[in-house]
Protein backbone atom coordinates (compact mmCIF):
# COMPACT_ATOMS: atom_id res chain seq x y z
CA UNK A 1 0.00 0.00 0.00
CA UNK A 2 1.04 3.44 -1.35
CA UNK A 3 2.03 6.55 1.43
CA UNK A 4 -1.37 8.07 0.60
CA UNK A 5 -3.87 5.15 0.76
CA UNK A 6 -1.98 4.18 4.45
CA UNK A 7 -2.45 7.69 5.26
CA UNK A 8 -6.57 7.40 4.36
CA UNK A 9 -6.77 4.15 5.84
CA UNK A 10 -5.27 5.11 9.05
CA UNK A 11 -7.89 7.84 9.06
CA UNK A 12 -10.63 5.33 8.28
CA UNK A 13 -9.57 3.21 11.38
CA UNK A 14 -9.39 -0.32 10.31
CA UNK A 15 -11.20 0.03 6.61
CA UNK A 16 -8.96 -2.09 4.05
CA UNK A 17 -8.55 -0.22 0.79
CA UNK A 18 -7.86 -2.80 -2.41
CA UNK A 19 -4.69 -1.77 -4.14
CA UNK A 20 -5.26 -0.14 -6.99
CA UNK A 21 -4.55 -1.32 -10.44
CA UNK A 22 -3.11 0.70 -13.41
CA UNK A 23 -3.93 -0.61 -16.97
CA UNK A 24 -2.10 1.15 -19.79
CA UNK A 25 -4.20 1.67 -22.75
CA UNK A 26 -4.15 1.52 -26.97
CA UNK A 27 -3.79 4.67 -28.64
CA UNK A 28 -6.44 4.77 -31.11
CA UNK A 29 -5.68 6.67 -34.61
CA UNK A 30 -8.27 4.93 -36.88
CA UNK A 31 -11.76 6.49 -35.98
CA UNK A 32 -12.67 10.00 -36.40
CA UNK A 33 -11.29 11.22 -33.62
CA UNK A 34 -8.36 9.87 -31.17
CA UNK A 35 -9.08 7.84 -28.20
CA UNK A 36 -7.51 5.60 -25.78
CA UNK A 37 -8.56 2.15 -25.84
CA UNK A 38 -8.65 -0.93 -22.90
CA UNK A 39 -10.52 -4.09 -23.35
CA UNK A 40 -13.05 -4.47 -21.12
CA UNK A 41 -12.11 -7.99 -19.57
CA UNK A 42 -8.79 -6.27 -18.08
CA UNK A 43 -11.00 -4.24 -16.14
CA UNK A 44 -13.50 -7.33 -15.16
CA UNK A 45 -10.87 -8.84 -14.02
CA UNK A 46 -9.29 -6.63 -12.06
CA UNK A 47 -12.56 -5.91 -10.12
CA UNK A 48 -12.76 -9.80 -10.10
CA UNK A 49 -9.74 -10.04 -8.39
CA UNK A 50 -10.11 -7.83 -5.79
CA UNK A 51 -8.27 -4.80 -7.02
CA UNK A 52 -9.56 -0.98 -8.09
CA UNK A 53 -8.78 -0.38 -11.71
CA UNK A 54 -7.64 3.12 -13.31
CA UNK A 55 -7.12 2.97 -16.87
CA UNK A 56 -3.87 4.68 -17.64
CA UNK A 57 -3.42 7.71 -20.28
CA UNK A 58 -0.38 7.70 -22.78
CA UNK A 59 1.23 10.90 -20.89
CA UNK A 60 3.53 12.71 -22.74
CA UNK A 61 5.09 15.11 -20.14
CA UNK A 62 7.35 12.20 -18.30
CA UNK A 63 7.28 14.13 -15.10
CA UNK A 64 4.09 13.22 -14.44
CA UNK A 65 4.59 9.93 -14.78
CA UNK A 66 5.74 10.19 -11.04
CA UNK A 67 1.90 10.59 -10.02
CA UNK A 68 0.88 7.97 -11.50
CA UNK A 69 3.64 5.75 -9.56
CA UNK A 70 2.65 7.66 -6.36
CA UNK A 71 -1.14 6.59 -6.49
CA UNK A 72 -0.58 2.91 -8.26
CA UNK A 73 -0.09 -0.18 -5.89
CA UNK A 74 0.48 -2.54 -8.92
CA UNK A 75 0.28 -2.26 -12.99
CA UNK A 76 -0.57 -4.23 -15.67
CA UNK A 77 0.62 -3.58 -19.15
CA UNK A 78 -1.95 -4.67 -21.41
CA UNK A 79 -2.16 -5.99 -25.02
CA UNK A 80 -1.83 -3.86 -28.41
CA UNK A 81 0.28 -2.42 -31.02
CA UNK A 82 4.04 -3.43 -31.76
CA UNK A 83 6.66 -2.09 -29.97
CA UNK A 84 8.88 -0.19 -33.00
CA UNK A 85 11.74 -2.22 -33.37
CA UNK A 86 14.07 1.07 -33.09
CA UNK A 87 13.80 0.17 -28.93
CA UNK A 88 15.63 -2.77 -29.23
CA UNK A 89 17.97 -1.44 -32.33
CA UNK A 90 16.70 -2.82 -35.09
CA UNK A 91 14.52 -1.67 -38.22
CA UNK A 92 11.47 -2.89 -38.72
CA UNK A 93 10.79 -6.00 -41.35
CA UNK A 94 7.78 -5.58 -43.32
CA UNK A 95 5.10 -7.47 -40.91
CA UNK A 96 5.73 -4.80 -38.43
CA UNK A 97 2.92 -2.07 -39.13
CA UNK A 98 1.01 -1.14 -36.23
CA UNK A 99 2.87 0.85 -33.87
CA UNK A 100 2.51 3.88 -31.25
CA UNK A 101 5.30 6.30 -30.11
CA UNK A 102 3.25 7.74 -27.55
CA UNK A 103 2.69 4.46 -26.26
CA UNK A 104 6.05 3.01 -26.68
CA UNK A 105 7.40 6.24 -25.08
CA UNK A 106 5.45 6.23 -22.32
CA UNK A 107 4.91 2.80 -21.02
CA UNK A 108 8.93 2.48 -21.59
CA UNK A 109 9.14 5.53 -18.96
CA UNK A 110 6.53 4.10 -16.70
CA UNK A 111 7.91 0.80 -16.43
CA UNK A 112 11.53 2.27 -15.53
CA UNK A 113 10.00 4.41 -13.05
CA UNK A 114 7.97 2.26 -11.73
CA UNK A 115 10.08 -0.88 -11.52
CA UNK A 116 13.11 1.20 -9.96
CA UNK A 117 10.26 1.71 -6.64
CA UNK A 118 10.08 -1.84 -6.83
CA UNK A 119 5.92 -1.42 -7.79
CA UNK A 120 5.00 -4.90 -8.85
CA UNK A 121 4.17 -5.16 -12.66
CA UNK A 122 2.37 -7.91 -15.06
CA UNK A 123 2.77 -7.65 -18.45
CA UNK A 124 0.23 -9.50 -20.88
CA UNK A 125 0.87 -9.66 -24.37
CA UNK A 126 1.96 -6.78 -25.83
CA UNK A 127 3.23 -6.00 -22.16
CA UNK A 128 5.37 -9.30 -21.87
CA UNK A 129 7.46 -8.16 -24.80
CA UNK A 130 7.26 -4.49 -23.45
CA UNK A 131 8.65 -5.53 -19.89
CA UNK A 132 11.46 -7.55 -21.67
CA UNK A 133 12.56 -4.72 -23.99
CA UNK A 134 11.94 -2.05 -21.14
CA UNK A 135 15.17 -4.50 -19.58
CA UNK A 136 17.06 -5.02 -22.32
CA UNK A 137 16.20 -7.61 -24.19
CA UNK A 138 14.42 -8.31 -27.66
CA UNK A 139 12.17 -9.55 -29.69
CA UNK A 140 11.23 -11.73 -32.71
CA UNK A 141 9.37 -9.04 -35.23
CA UNK A 142 7.39 -11.93 -36.89
CA UNK A 143 7.16 -15.25 -35.39
CA UNK A 144 6.33 -17.14 -39.05
CA UNK A 145 8.94 -14.79 -40.92
CA UNK A 146 12.05 -15.84 -37.73
CA UNK A 147 11.06 -18.78 -36.87
CA UNK A 148 10.93 -21.87 -39.30
CA UNK A 149 9.79 -24.18 -37.20
CA UNK A 150 7.00 -22.00 -35.26
CA UNK A 151 3.55 -23.87 -34.58
CA UNK A 152 0.34 -21.79 -34.55
CA UNK A 153 0.33 -18.35 -32.57
CA UNK A 154 -2.72 -16.38 -34.39
CA UNK A 155 -5.85 -17.64 -33.97
CA UNK A 156 -8.42 -15.57 -35.35
CA UNK A 157 -10.94 -16.98 -33.42
CA UNK A 158 -12.90 -15.97 -30.43
CA UNK A 159 -10.14 -15.53 -27.66
CA UNK A 160 -12.02 -17.05 -24.58
CA UNK A 161 -10.35 -20.75 -25.13
CA UNK A 162 -7.54 -22.46 -25.18
CA UNK A 163 -5.45 -22.52 -28.85
CA UNK A 164 -2.45 -24.12 -27.66
CA UNK A 165 -0.43 -25.72 -25.15
CA UNK A 166 2.13 -24.25 -23.22
CA UNK A 167 5.21 -26.23 -20.74
CA UNK A 168 5.31 -24.36 -17.47
CA UNK A 169 8.41 -24.45 -15.51
CA UNK A 170 8.00 -26.29 -11.62
CA UNK A 171 10.16 -23.71 -10.40
CA UNK A 172 8.06 -20.71 -11.33
CA UNK A 173 5.72 -18.18 -10.66
CA UNK A 174 3.46 -19.87 -13.38
CA UNK A 175 3.10 -23.01 -11.47
CA UNK A 176 2.75 -21.49 -8.28
CA UNK A 177 -0.36 -20.06 -9.66
CA UNK A 178 -1.70 -23.39 -11.42
CA UNK A 179 -0.15 -26.04 -10.24
CA UNK A 180 0.37 -27.92 -13.31
CA UNK A 181 3.12 -28.24 -16.02
CA UNK A 182 0.96 -27.79 -19.02
CA UNK A 183 -2.18 -25.69 -20.05
CA UNK A 184 -4.10 -24.68 -22.75
CA UNK A 185 -4.13 -20.65 -23.24
CA UNK A 186 -5.17 -18.74 -25.98
CA UNK A 187 -2.60 -16.83 -28.75
CA UNK A 188 -3.31 -13.44 -30.76
CA UNK A 189 0.13 -13.21 -31.41
CA UNK A 190 2.66 -12.82 -34.06
CA UNK A 191 6.07 -11.40 -32.16
CA UNK A 192 7.35 -13.11 -29.02
CA UNK A 193 10.55 -12.66 -26.69
CA UNK A 194 13.69 -13.28 -28.37
CA UNK A 195 17.07 -12.33 -25.94
CA UNK A 196 16.00 -12.03 -22.46
CA UNK A 197 16.39 -8.90 -20.62
CA UNK A 198 18.10 -8.32 -17.78
CA UNK A 199 17.09 -10.24 -14.61
CA UNK A 200 14.61 -12.03 -15.85
CA UNK A 201 14.54 -15.68 -16.80
CA UNK A 202 12.14 -17.53 -19.06
CA UNK A 203 9.00 -19.47 -17.16
CA UNK A 204 6.65 -21.49 -20.02
CA UNK A 205 7.08 -22.07 -23.61
CA UNK A 206 4.78 -23.31 -26.08
CA UNK A 207 6.00 -26.67 -28.09
CA UNK A 208 7.35 -25.00 -30.46
CA UNK A 209 9.78 -23.12 -28.02
CA UNK A 210 8.22 -19.69 -28.64
CA UNK A 211 8.33 -18.12 -25.12
CA UNK A 212 4.94 -17.94 -23.65
CA UNK A 213 5.58 -16.40 -19.95
CA UNK A 214 8.59 -14.84 -18.37
CA UNK A 215 9.43 -13.74 -14.44
CA UNK A 216 11.71 -11.24 -12.45
CA UNK A 217 14.75 -13.86 -11.31
CA UNK A 218 15.57 -10.74 -8.56
CA UNK A 219 13.18 -9.40 -5.62
CA UNK A 220 11.25 -7.58 -8.02
CA UNK A 221 7.60 -8.90 -8.85
CA UNK A 222 6.92 -8.95 -12.70
CA UNK A 223 5.58 -11.03 -14.64
CA UNK A 224 4.96 -11.34 -18.38
CA UNK A 225 2.36 -13.59 -19.97
CA UNK A 226 2.26 -13.80 -24.21
CA UNK A 227 -1.46 -15.03 -23.45
CA UNK A 228 -4.24 -13.26 -22.76
CA UNK A 229 -6.06 -14.73 -19.15
CA UNK A 230 -8.05 -11.55 -19.04
CA UNK A 231 -10.00 -12.94 -21.59
CA UNK A 232 -10.13 -16.43 -20.62
CA UNK A 233 -11.60 -15.46 -17.29
CA UNK A 234 -15.32 -15.59 -18.41
CA UNK A 235 -15.51 -19.50 -19.93
CA UNK A 236 -12.09 -20.39 -17.71
CA UNK A 237 -12.67 -19.35 -13.97
CA UNK A 238 -9.02 -20.80 -13.05
CA UNK A 239 -7.36 -17.25 -15.09
CA UNK A 240 -8.64 -15.23 -12.43
CA UNK A 241 -5.93 -16.79 -10.13
CA UNK A 242 -2.93 -14.64 -12.25
CA UNK A 243 -4.86 -11.94 -11.21
CA UNK A 244 -5.32 -12.41 -7.69
CA UNK A 245 -1.77 -13.77 -7.19
CA UNK A 246 -0.85 -10.38 -8.85
CA UNK A 247 -2.64 -8.58 -6.63
CA UNK A 248 -1.69 -10.10 -3.79
CA UNK A 249 1.65 -8.87 -4.29
CA UNK A 250 0.11 -5.41 -4.42
CA UNK A 251 -1.13 -4.84 -0.96
MN1 LIG B 1 1.19 -18.35 -28.42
Amino acid sequence: MNAALAEIATLEGTKFMKPIIGITSRDDYTGRIKINLVNHTYIDAVIEAGGIPLVLANLQDLDDIDGYIKTLDGIIFSGGEDISPLVYGENPIKEVKNISYRRDKFELELFNRAYGKGLPILGICRGIQLVNVALGGSLYQDIHQQIPQALGHVSTYRIEGGYHTIDIKRDSILFDIFKEKKIQVNSQHHQSVKDLGDNLRVSARAQDGVIEAIESSNDNFVLGVQFHPEAMVSEHKEFVCIFEYFINQCK
